[in-house]
């Protein structure tokens, strides 16, 4: 297929890298990022889209997304599909379907799960809001860079997977280290904790996965010094989204608006920006109630 990639960053760089292993004849354009081996480098955004069937965007945000979006519209054949990728706000996806519908394109909003390791090794999952006409046309591009591709409905409705998701993350991995952190004043081991809690109904990601507690459970960043993994500002990114969605729809979402918070203060204040979102747990190690 061709394909236009335009944010070759962290996540966009090994997608990109391999669609080409692939077979798929892909340009790509990024104001800073080099190109990935085997992907032709444009001059502008526009330049990368021409011809292309499909167009996919891996960016940091909505506001840069709809400012590449309006740039990329006027160029895209009609008919190709805008795929962006990239984690942004609701309202941002919905107004760049609906720009892109009104220039005879098909837009997917299709956020990822997976991180890095996921993006490289071609294992992640995408949850996509759009045309089925597009998500068919898109679907044999997800195969090649994830593992899983759920259709989920309409125009964003793949952002809201996400945000929905990740504040459930966000909050059982706070809920995972505070009860670390009270198991340890109570002198219960931290084993015994996950070996009680990992097979009852404590149970998470967060806990049987992603065990935030170095030593404990299967290899996860609390094993490398909490080095990411998910950094916890990319949560903080998320678990903000969550809640401007929350305001936009009146949702009371008191557990994600207070994991948001914690999550404001670690990494602005309290020394977590560059740590893993699972740091949590030194985080109330070192405190009290006060
Ligand atoms: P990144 O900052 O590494 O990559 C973004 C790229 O976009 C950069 O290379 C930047 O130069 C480029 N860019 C910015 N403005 C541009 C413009 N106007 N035109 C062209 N290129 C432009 O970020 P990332 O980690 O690759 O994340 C990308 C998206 O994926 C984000 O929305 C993020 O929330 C989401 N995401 C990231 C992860 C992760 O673990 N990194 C996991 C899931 C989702």
């Amino acid at each position: 297929m061709k394909v236009g990639f335009i944010g070759l960053g962290n996540m966009g760089a090994p997608m990109a890298a391999n669609l080409v292993k692939a077979g798929h004849d892909v340009t790509g354009y990024d104001v800073h990022a080099p190109m990935p081996e085997g992907v032709v480098g444009a001059i502008s955004a526009a330049g990368a889209v021409k011809g292309a069937e499909v167009v996919i965007t891996m960016l940091p945000n909505g506001a840069i997304l709809r400012d590449v979006a309006a740039e990329l519209i006027p160029a895209m054949e009609k008919g190709a599909v805008l795929c962006d990728c990239s984690t942004v706000d609701v309202a941002s996806a919905r107004a760049v379907a609906e720009q892109a519908a009104a220039a005879g394109l098909m837009a997917l909003d299709a956020p990822v799960s997976g991180g890095v390791g996921g993006a490289a090794a071609g294992t992640l999952t995408f949850m996509a809001g759009g045309p089925e006409a597009a998500f068919e046309t898109v679907k044999p591009l997800f195969d090649v860079m994830g593992r899983k591709a759920v259709h989920c409905g309409g125009a964003g409705a793949g952002q809201a997977a996400k945000i929905c998701n990740n504040m459930i993350l966000g909050v059982t991995m706070i809920a995972t280290c505070e009860a670390f952190a009270l198991a340890d004043k109570l002198g219960l081991d931290r084993q015994k904790m996950f070996d009680v809690v990992s097979t009852s109904s404590g149970q998470s990601w967060s806990m049987n996965t992603y065990c935030p507690a170095p030593g404990v459970g299967p290899q996860s960043p609390a094993d490398n010094d909490y080095k990411p993994g998910f950094a916890a500002e990319l949560m903080l990114k998320d678990l903000r989204l969550s809640q401007e969605a929350a305001e936009g729809a009146d949702a009371d979402t008191p557990m994600g608006a207070l994991a948001a918070l914690l999550y404001e203060r670690f990494v602005e204040d309290e020394g977590g920006r560059g740590l893993d979102f699972s740091a949590m747990l030194p985080r109330f190690e070192k405190r009290g109630r006060g």
